[in-house]
């Protein structure tokens, strides 16, 4: 079974996310668990997290379904130490508030670097930071988002997620989201069936099903391997209705949260019936 939904407001209080997921007849969601914007957030007030999991007890969101996304400032394979320090503390927090929440797995970009170290460095930099939260914390799953590979921002191929992945120690706490606007963009091409099915095959070598945490279902303002991360709203951008079609029916994608990043979010309804429709 596929569990579509889509990054919900969670302003007033994370509390109010399961509120907003349901009134899109979402079955899956995202959400920020602090202000995605500032290094500091208020800690969760017991108020906050238990009405959180009564809401989506009583709205059917499990925890498998929710996939919470961590703040745009972390960088955690950041060249300066005192850059990385911040950005460590920082994702621990996020991993904590998962923690408090009841929640199984925290989505972030891997990180960049700045063009103030090589690539491989920065990469194996991003897995000593995940062991580093993995360490202090318990049963949060550190999910790693392929990136469009904007900038210096890593984690574009399928090898780099897999060289990050390796260098995990705990493999059972480690896994991928795949945006389906960052793939077309990194130049991957999903656009057709046979792209798409080459594309994912290749991701199924590399990396492995068994780490596919969520997915980001985007459409994208901007062409095959252009490294820029622009979504857009299902059907309107230059990806077209296959790739979806394809994501629906395929059961490698069920039982994961399939998350919408599309900007118009008074289209999350009718995008969401739409891709039922689709599967
Ligand atoms: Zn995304
Ligand atoms: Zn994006």
């Amino acid at each position: 079974m596929k569990y579509i939904g889509a990054h919900v407001s969670a302003s007033g209080g994370v509390e109010n996310a399961p509120v907003n997921a349901n009134e899109i007849g979402a079955k899956a969601f995202a959400l920020f668990t602090r202000n995605q914007r500032q290094w500091k957030s208020a800690p969760l007030t017991k108020k906050s997290i238990s009405l959180f999991k009564e809401r989506c007890e009583a709205f059917g969101y499990e925890p498998k379904h929710i996939l919470p996304h961590d703040s745009y400032l972390i960088n955690l394979g950041h060249p300066e130490t005192e850059g990385l320090q911040k950005s460590r503390d920082a994702f621990l927090d996020e991993m904590q508030r998962c923690e408090q929440l009841g929640l199984d797995r925290l989505n972030f970009h891997p990180g960049s670097h700045l063009n103030l170290m090589s690539v491989d460095d920065c990469l194996i930099r991003i897995a000593e930071s995940v062991n580093w939260a993995l360490e202090q914390t318990f049963g949060v799953c550190a999910v790693l988002e392929n990136t469009a590979g904007q900038g210096t921002n890593l984690g574009y191929t399928f090898e780099q997620l897999a060289f990050i992945i390796d260098k995990v120690d705990d493999k059972s706490r480690v896994g991928v989201c795949i945006d389906t606007a960052h793939t077309l963009a990194a130049g991957y091409d999903i656009r057709t069936v046979e792209g798409f099915t080459k594309t994912f095959n290749r991701f199924d070598e590399i990396i492995g099903f068994s780490y596919l945490k969520g997915m980001h279902i985007n459409d994208s303002k901007k062409e095959l391997a252009t490294k820029v991360d622009r979504h857009d709203s299902i059907g309107k951008g230059v990806m077209g209705l296959t790739t979806f079609e394809m994501l629906m029916k395929d059961s490698r994608f069920d039982e994961i949260p399939l998350i919408l990043e599309t900007p118009d979010e008074s289209m999350w309804a009718e995008e969401i019936a739409k891709l039922y429709e689709m599967s």
